[in-house]
């Protein structure tokens, strides 16, 4: 449900567009986020922007430096954090890499009228809600059950048994804190979810 009083809010660095927003999605690895969220922004017609994060993970096959993620290493990670970069910045729990928003991937799309996609974490997404600045609107994505994250996990074939088991075990935990998120979305059909996120948002045009 869409709270008034919420919605008379106006994200910073965005004080001429009435309408788009920060957005805030996240869900256990495997879930299908990249999948829903590819389909999202060819679908849905508002303004969306992808927030492009930085990471210390190694690119897996396919994966472009810029467009998929700003591959970092370690020094230059935590050389951006000292200079204050970053939006949020956490070390995901058992995967031993550094994820990150940077603030100017926020503030860029913003001031162009898009609605900013952040793709993270529970963790970094609770230090965005923490800040009533941003007041983005949410949404937490399930597998469905935790034997089909599994499956999906495994399916993927990008990461090894040991990785696959942390990233289970992230997403037990990460799954108890999607009551923070104003939406949940049960993705069990890519195409269902990506109509459902759609009209939500639109809800928030309105
Ligand atoms: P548009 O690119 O035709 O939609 O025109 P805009 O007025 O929205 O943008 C003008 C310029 O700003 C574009 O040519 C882009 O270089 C840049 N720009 C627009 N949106 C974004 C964005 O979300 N991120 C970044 N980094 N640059 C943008
Ligand atoms: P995430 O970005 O959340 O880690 P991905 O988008 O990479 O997840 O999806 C993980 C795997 O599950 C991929 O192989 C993807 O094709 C598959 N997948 C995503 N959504 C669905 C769905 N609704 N039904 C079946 N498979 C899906
Ligand atoms: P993956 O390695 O599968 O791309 O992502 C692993 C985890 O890192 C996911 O839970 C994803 O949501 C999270 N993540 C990706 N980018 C960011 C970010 O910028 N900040 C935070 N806090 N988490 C992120």
């Amino acid at each position: 449900s869409i709270e008034s009083g919420k919605r008379q809010q106006r994200p910073p660095g965005n004080p001429t567009d009435p309408v788009a927003r920060l957005v805030v999605i996240s869900g256990p690895s495997g879930a299908g986020k990249s999948t829903v969220l590819r389909r999202l922004l060819r679908e849905c017609d508002l303004p969306l922007a992808m927030s492009v994060s930085a990471t210390t993970r190694p690119p897996r096959p396919g994966e472009v430096n810029g467009v998929d993620y700003h591959f970092l290493d370690r020094d230059e990670f935590r050389r951006r954090i000292d200079a204050g970069d970053f939006l949020e910045w956490k070390e995901v729990f058992g995967l031993g890499h550094y994820y990150g928003t940077l603030r100017s991937e926020v503030t860029t799309g913003l001031k162009h009228g898009r609605w900013v996609i952040l793709e993270i974490d529970v963790q970094g997404a609770l230090a965005v809600f923490q800040d009533s600045r941003w007041d983005p609107v949410s949404f937490f994505i399930h597998p469905g059950d935790m034997n089909e994250l599994e499956r999906r996990l495994r399916s993927r074939g990008t990461e090894d048994e040991t990785k696959i088991v942390a990233r289970l075990k992230t997403a037990a935990r990460e799954m108890k804190f999607s009551d923070h998120y104003r939406h949940e979305i049960i993705n069990e059909s890519v195409d269902h979810s990506v109509q459902e996120i759609c009209e939500i948002l639109k809800e928030y045009c309105s």
